[in-house]
């Protein structure tokens, strides 16, 4: 493809992307598609021959979109938001359009002094002290991965420059909550620690860690001879949006040496409307924290900011120095290959740099308030209304709800929850996902998609009423 052939084939799939954007609500959420539909419309092989674009694009139209769940419609109420405004789409062209790499400063100086901007930017936003020094990773997966890399090598005074953690004597412990997301577990076991060696601590009535219970879990750990390592809390957990008390934590991992890692994934972008940030209150206790733009604010995916407090410690842990990669002012930069685990880095932070310039921090604040406020006038709703009940505090945009006829109770009652939200997801009038908090099915309703209004939230509850009676 020559430049004139993607200038006019470019301009085509704008105006595509732009006419799907304006009349996405047109789309149902998701149409039922069963496994192996769309495989089967494709061909096993590749081409040998050249083919048209305008064939290429015919097939996204006529098999592929069928058979995407579309995210970014206004009743999409599914998992958590994972915003995708246009402005940041047009900073993510920007970056694949340059193709450029960082390597390191010295192969592509603007793409790190940017990303420095940008996430400084965002510390900003957030109300983080000066103390933060933040990098752009792919997700916080890979974030609280790197967490946990920091801490094990913090506790063990580097030991992966000798035997690794399995010539340590003792074994070390992370803490985190039950309610914490799949990736904390994941991390802790891909760093080495073991399963075993993960303790999950209890929550309290508003399913947040219970820091008592942490406290003491600790100390029995180390009667027995463990090594307790790192704690996990989570600013907004997946299933209920709970708050782990941070100031509390930060307090024991303060005094017992600990590393803390906050997960707010999710609920980091909220932090940006200055009334809300007592949610993370004692933040500025943490080692390090994730939060994720390409949740809830709008930068498109994958765009996770991980901020530590102690950058050298993270640099010494992930750092590499190839002969190839070292230039002569490498004293003077910050190689960012140095602050993750990829050596090659896109230019991520375009998209959120254009989405912050172009909806400015009002425009982006008054979003937030917008979905907190839609999922109050929800959760009054629903409160009000018999039969229905809430499940667990709505800190944030996700309620989490119950429809519980009289008589309906244990697993008649999760046959009845899971039935009414697949006829509304398979009607393709919304999407939502359901979760399990105290062993039982319960819904979720996430809002938050950029385009969902009042309006839309409402014809959601009207739609959920319909559909409890609509069905059995
Ligand atoms: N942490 C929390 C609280 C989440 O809700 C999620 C995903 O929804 C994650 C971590 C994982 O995010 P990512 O897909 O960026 O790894």
């Amino acid at each position: 493809m020559d430049a004139e052939e993607f200038r006019r084939i470019g301009h085509q799939l704008i105006d595509w992307i732009a006419d799907y954007r304006a009349h996405i609500a047109t789309y149902p959420v998701m149409t039922p598609t069963a496994p192996g539909a769309i495989r089967g419309q494709l061909p096993p092989t590749p081409p040998t021959r050249p083919e048209p674009f305008e064939q290429i694009f015919q097939d996204m139209e006529q098999i592929i979109v069928p058979g995407l769940v579309h995210w970014q419609h206004p009743r999409f109420y599914g998992y958590f938001p994972a915003n995708a405004a246009l402005s940041s789409v047009l900073g993510d062209y920007l970056s694949s359009g340059l193709g450029v790499l960082g390597l390191a400063w010295q192969s592509s100086p603007a793409l790190t002094e940017l990303e420095e901007v940008a996430a400084d930017w965002m510390r900003q936003m957030v109300g983080l002290s000066e103390a933060w020094s933040g990098v752009i990773e792919d997700t916080a997966s890979v974030s609280t991965l790197i967490a946990l890399l920091c801490a094990r090598e913090r506790t063990t005074d580097y030991s992966s420059v000798r035997g690794g953690l399995q010539a340590e004597a003792q074994p070390l412990v992370v803490y985190t909550s039950i309610q914490s997301h799949s990736s904390v577990e994941k991390a802790a076991l891909l760093a080495g620690f073991g399963r075993d060696n993960v303790h999950a601590i209890a929550t309290d009535a508003t399913y947040a860690m219970d820091a008592d219970v942490l406290r003491q879990t600790i100390a029995a750990d180390r009667a027995r001879g463990q090594v307790p390592c790192a704690i996990v809390a989570t600013t907004g957990t997946t299933a209920s949006t709970a708050l782990d008390p941070l100031a509390a934590l930060a307090d024991i991992a303060r005094a017992q040496g600990l590393w803390l890692h906050v997960d707010a994934a999710m609920a980091g972008s909220a932090m940006i409307v200055p009334e809300y940030r007592w949610m993370w209150q004692g933040i500025e206790g943490a080692d390090s924290l994730v939060l994720n733009p390409h949740k809830w604010l709008g930068a498109n995916f994958d765009c996770s900011l991980f901020y530590v407090r102690d950058p050298a410690h993270l640099v010494r842990v992930m750092n590499t120095n190839p002969s190839y990669l070292q230039s002569a002012v490498d004293s003077q930069v910050k190689n960012l290959r140095d602050w993750g685990i990829p050596l090659g880095r896109r230019f991520r932070a375009l998209k959120l740099w254009c989405l912050i310039r172009q909806e400015g921090v009002e425009g982006l604040q008054q979003r937030i308030r917008r979905d907190i406020e839609n999922a109050q006038w929800l959760a009054a709703q629903v409160q009000a209304a018999p039969d229905w009940k809430i499940l667990a505090p709505v800190p944030l945009q996700t309620i989490c709800l119950r429809h519980e006829p009289p008589g309906l109770a244990g697993d008649a009652l999760d046959a009845h929850t899971l039935a009414w939200v697949n006829r509304i997801n398979q009607s393709g009038m919304a999407y939502l996902t359901p979760a399990i908090l105290d062993g039982r099915w319960l819904v979720r309703v996430s809002i938050g998609s950029l385009s969902t209004e009042r309006e839309h939230v409402a014809e959601l509850w009207q739609a959920m009423q319909n559909t409890v009676v609509g069905g059995e």
